[in-house]
């Protein structure tokens, strides 16, 4: 009978064993796919910020950009896709200052109701901004991107909101972002040796839509878009015959066609004024593919990334003027 029970015993106490090492086995898989889960989810819109997020992010986030290389962010519409991922992030980064042209009012919407949404360009003062010559609705020219020292202004927008959202990363978040801001700095460095090598008189930039003032105000380049501040607005003729004198008067050598923007209104200005337009085109809006590493002058660098996208522009515009 003392046997029977201590059998009985010993089946009784293997159960619970088992029961308590299954449970508990249990418990740590819930808290590996609770910590695969703890990685924010953030979501933004151009290539450009999309860039800077990641860069600042590293591994703790995982980031989904809304619009690739080559699209336009003016003229860009909200698709039943991007409704989806922006309801389901934890955060979103835009650019601003309405260059999402009417995607502006969904991200301000969002704002609003939820919080969480944060435009990278608030990071800029207003007095560096720049109030387009041609009206852009009152507007602030949204392209700050052109000059590399605004942009890293921006980046402490990316960080304050990461860190807010996961204090935990906030020391890693602060390191990456000041790496990348000084090689954002060492960029702007950069950019200045090559400049320096086209003749002042020959520093004048023109290309499809009035995206470079930034670049122009910073590295002493005259600017002239064929099209406004918003690839929204069709040129005129008026617009067309003024560029082309004034082409013909500067004696430029080279025009230049951008890659989110139709490349036939240069192409017939150029024409017509006799230059040369660019066999390269420049990244205005939206950074090239990413992984496409371009090896030029002794250095290679990858035109889908921020600082490769800018080498890439002053390189063209630097080879093609001087
Ligand atoms: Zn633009």
């Amino acid at each position: 009978m003392a046997k029977k029970i201590l059998g009985v015993l010993v089946v009784v106490g293997i159960l619970i064993g088992s029961l308590v090492w299954l449970l508990s086995r249990e418990d740590q898989l819930i808290d590996e796919s609770a910590g695969a889960k703890k990685k924010l989810g953030v979501v933004t819109t151009t290539t450009m910020v999309t860039d800077m997020v990641k860069m600042v992010g590293g591994e703790r986030i995982s980031v989904s950009g809304l619009m690739g290389p080559g699209v336009d962010p003016h003229s860009y519409q909200v698709t039943f896709r991007d409704t989806a991922a922006l309801r389901g992030a934890d955060l979103i980064f835009y650019s601003g200052h309405h260059l999402e042209g009417k995607m502006q009012e969904v991200l301000e919407k969002r704002a609003k109701k939820h919080g969480g949404v944060f435009a990278v360009t608030d990071g800029i003062v207003q007095t560096s901004l720049l109030m387009p010559e041609e009206e852009f609705q009152g507007y602030y020219d949204p392209h700050v991107w052109g000059d590399p020292k605004l942009w890293a202004e921006c980046i402490k927008v990316v960080v304050n909101a990461l860190s807010q959202a996961d204090p935990s990363g906030a020391e890693d978040y602060q390191q990456r972002a000041e790496d990348y801001h000084k090689e954002l700095l060492a960029l702007d460095q950069w950019v200045q040796t090559r400049i320096a090598e086209i003749p002042v008189s020959q520093r004048v930039l023109v290309t499809s839509h009035d995206a470079f003032h930034y670049l122009g105000q910073a590295y002493g380049i005259q600017v002239k878009g064929l099209q406004g501040i918003s690839t929204n607005s069709e040129s005129g003729l008026k617009d067309r015959a003024e560029l082309v004198a004034f082409i013909k008067r500067r004696q430029l050598k080279t025009i230049f066609p951008e890659s989110s923007v139709n490349a036939k209104g240069i192409k017939a200005v150029a024409a017509e004024a006799g230059v040369k337009v660019s066999e390269h085109e420049l990244f205005s809006d939206a950074m090239g593919d990413p992984g496409e590493i371009v090896q030029l002058h002794g250095e290679s660098y990858d035109k889908g990334s921020y600082i490769g996208m800018i080498k890439h522009n002053v390189n063209t515009v630097v080879d093609g003027l001087k």
